[in-house]
């Protein structure tokens, strides 16, 4: 499609007719994206992008066969899922072959959001119970509902109040969390991190509520890219269902292949889930997702006797590009391609520990990486500030796109499409290493002005007698120290 406005005019008219609240990446210097290809993306001069974050593209923006799948579906028809269509149904079987075996039933659905939302209701429906377990900084959409089990929106000034159904868990994060590999060096920190799962279960139990369900992401994206400690979900699982709750496993954002190792990010951590939800990935674009569950779970919601009904959940259209996008992740190899690329990309990236203090910690699986950026290493302590300079200037510098969150935005995420290269990966780790290099002398500078401030005003404050010229050193050492900082801040807005 053509692009008619201006850059100007484009964010002339958004500013007057779309909502302020629907913020904007890099918002002082806005990318005015027009085009994508596999993992690019162009913008209306025709510069090239490397997209490190859109999970979204799995396949890659506009994958020929994807496109043509849906397109072909659109001249045909699309309807509603109370005719029979083929692309539904063949959706269903591919979507159910690739989880385990009580995972049988599908509702389609189009988003993440409506995903869990449905999942909610399936479990309280289930087990008669309307209390929630979720954890600390997770994110499960922008609905009411959704809103409800994500501290990540309510813990903001401005956020919803949280409702006494719902119970936040510590997230499992053995770098920054409350129990860290430091600080518990020889402890379980699987066995620690579930501990409070068993206790808001045993709370619930003793008054007589126990609990719907516990919902987490398998590996939490919006929390920090977390990888949660061996045997946590298992614990939790057993504590969950102990208080006769259903476990709700949300991979909107790392299922379809992502982590190399496994179809389901789930599966790393030896689980079985009662009821799995997904979206993103599976239209590679095009809104579509869906909630997986046992015949049990899905049986007592029919018996409920309220049919239902979503207009365009499972339509064929979406049906139509689920079905291409599962097929094209087997037949090009995609996962395969998460795992190998995955490692190497791991490998580069922990390497920068080496080279840059300010790299605290790299962990990931597959193409879902997270580098956590620290301004101590031994205190950890989150530098917000590095991460926003970095993504910043990977965007402005060398046109990489990343993306920065966790409870702190102190996390760097990399989740780019499955076609992701050994040169985009190369490519990526070049241009990093530069912002680092560059980060680091600004850093090491600045510190040594500071040193150098704090010795002056040390040696004239000994100095009794303090002389003309001590003074004049100090000043002029603090003059230089200003000067420092003035280019700091000055390179920090550059950027
Ligand atoms: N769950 C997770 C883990 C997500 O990251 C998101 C979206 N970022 C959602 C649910 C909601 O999905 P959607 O935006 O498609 O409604």
């Amino acid at each position: 499609a053509s692009q008619q406005l201006s850059k100007a005019d484009t964010i002339k008219l958004r500013n007057k007719h779309i909502g302020q609240a629907c913020h904007l990446f890099y918002r002082s210097d806005p990318l005015k994206i027009v085009r994508g290809q596999g993992q690019y993306m162009f913008d209306e001069e025709g510069v090239r992008y490397l997209d490190c974050i859109n999970n979204v593209a799995h396949v890659g923006h506009c994958h020929p066969e994807v496109v043509r799948a849906g397109a072909l579906q659109m001249a045909t028809i699309s309807t509603n899922n109370r005719f029979l269509h083929d692309e539904l149904v063949q959706c269903g079987r591919t979507l159910t072959s690739k989880m385990p075996a009580s995972l049988s039933v599908c509702f389609l659905v189009n988003s993440g959001s409506e995903a869990n939302d449905l999942a909610l209701r399936l479990a309280r429906n289930y087990t008669k119970r309307q209390d929630v377990i979720t954890l600390d900084h997770a994110y499960h959409g922008h609905l009411q509902s959704v809103m409800e089990i994500s501290p990540y929106k309510f813990n903001q000034p401005g956020g919803a109040k949280k409702p006494e159904y719902v119970h936040v868990a510590p997230c499992p994060d053995t770098y920054g969390g409350q129990y860290t590999d430091k600080l518990y060096p020889n402890a379980d920190l699987g066995a620690l991190y579930a501990q409070p799962i068993a206790d808001i279960c045993e709370r619930q139990q003793a008054k007589g509520q126990g609990v719907a369900a516990f919902i987490a992401e398998s590996l939490q994206s919006c929390g920090g890219q977390i990888l949660p400690p061996p045997g946590y979900f298992q614990a939790a699982y057993k504590a969950v269902r102990q208080a006769g709750g259903l476990c709700i496993a949300d991979e909107v954002q790392v299922g379809f292949g992502r982590v190399g190792s496994h179809y389901w990010a789930f599966e790393t951590q030896g689980v079985v889930p009662d009821i799995v939800c997904v979206a993103k990935p599976m239209g590679n674009g095009h809104p579509v997702g869906a909630v997986v569950t046992t015949p049990e779970i899905a049986q007592a919601f029919h018996d409920t006797g309220i049919a239902y009904f979503n207009t365009y959940g499972g339509n064929p259209v979406s049906c139509a590009i689920a079905n291409a996008v599962m097929r094209i992740i087997d037949e090009e190899g995609l996962q395969q391609n998460a795992k190998q690329l995955g490692e190497y990309l791991l490998r580069g990236c922990d390497q920068l520990k080496l080279d840059y203090e300010c790299v605290g910690d790299v962990r990931g699986m597959g193409l879902f990486v997270g580098i956590e950026l620290v301004s101590d290493r031994e205190t950890r302590t989150p530098d917000t500030q590095a991460a926003r300079w970095l993504v910043n200037r990977m965007k402005q510098l060398h046109k990489v796109l990343i993306s920065s969150d966790g409870p702190n935005d102190n996390v760097i995420k990399l989740k780019p499409p499955m076609c992701f290269s050994r040169e985009n990966a190369d490519e990526f780790l070049l241009a990093f290493r530069e912002c680092l290099g560059t980060l680091q002398q600004e850093q090491l500078q600045a510190r040594a002005v500071e040193a150098a401030a704090a010795a002056a005003a040390a040696a004239a404050a000994a100095d009794a007698v303090t002389t003309n010229g001590v003074i004049a050193t100090a000043a002029e050492t603090l003059a230089n120290k200003t000067k420092m900082f003035e280019r700091q801040d000055r390179l920090i807005k550059s950027v």
